[in-house]
């Protein structure tokens, strides 16, 4: 299975992304994640990343390319991947139609997670992650058992320093600027489900795996 999540920040695909990944068995690649994993062992990538990044900018077409280029052709690919945050522009999106021409894949479904944009920075702003094992949780909408702490590994819980109200809205700006020409994009090659992204995390979940199933 091949899929990608599109949605704007706090849509819920990250959350998501776990839980798809884990009953397909398939790898969670999120762009997000390898850039913060780069900028935590401050590598040259992390530092040339890093400021976009803290300024809710997106990272340029030819780094991203770079890394997820070497990333989808890994080993634990051979069941398929899940791509999350990627590809955020039209330029990436058909840079990855090439790669998977060139790699005979076929994508199977492009899920968009539909919410409201007023939800989204409450979602953002309340986001907590896990140190350890990268778990997402949120203050009010899905707490953890023990505050700070995670539910599955005891890891300490923190706040991305991109999810503050400021930044949070230029991410905003920049997702329906330079990423929501992708929903035509998809639309046109048949591909595209979208999900109701404001029911239940359980309900967003079951929705998904009926459209792509
Ligand atoms: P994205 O990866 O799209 O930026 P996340 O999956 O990290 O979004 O979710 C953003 C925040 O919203 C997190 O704090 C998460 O716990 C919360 N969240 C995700 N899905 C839901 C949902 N269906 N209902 C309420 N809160 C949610
Ligand atoms: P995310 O974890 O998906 O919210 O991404 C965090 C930040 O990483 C974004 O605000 C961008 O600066 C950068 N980023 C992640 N994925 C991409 C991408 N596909 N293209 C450009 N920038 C990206």
């Amino acid at each position: 299975m091949r899929l990608i999540l599109l949605g704007p920040p706090g849509a819920g695909k990250g959350t998501q992304a776990g839980k798809i990944a884990k009953k397909y068995n398939i790898p969670h690649i999120s762009t997000g994640d390898i850039f913060r994993a780069n900028i935590v062992n401050n590598t040259e990538l992390g530092i040339l990343a890093k400021k976009y990044i803290d300024n809710g900018e997106l990272v340029p077409d030819g780094l991203v390319m770079d890394i997820v280029r070497d990333r989808i052709i890994q080993d634990d690919t051979k069941n398929g991947f899940l791509l999350d945050g990627f590809p955020r522009t039209l330029e990436q999106a058909m840079a990855l139609d090439e790669m998977l021409i060139n790699s005979n894949m076929k994508l199977d479904a492009v899920v968009k997670i539909k919410v409201n944009l007023d939800l989204l920075v409450t979602r953002i702003t309340g986001r907590r992650i896990c140190k350890e094992c990268g778990a997402t949780y949120h203050v009010d909408f899905n707490k953890p058992k023990k505050s700070d702490v995670c539910d599955l590994c005891n890891g300490e819980l923190y706040q991305r320093s991109d999810d503050n109200e400021d930044v949070v809205r230029n991410r905003i700006n920049v997702y329906i600027e330079q990423t929501t020409p992708l929903v035509e994009y998809y639309t046109n090659r048949d591909v595209l489900k979208i999900i109701d992204g404001e029911q239940s995390i359980d309900d967003v979940f079951n929705q998904i795996v009926k459209e792509v199933e």
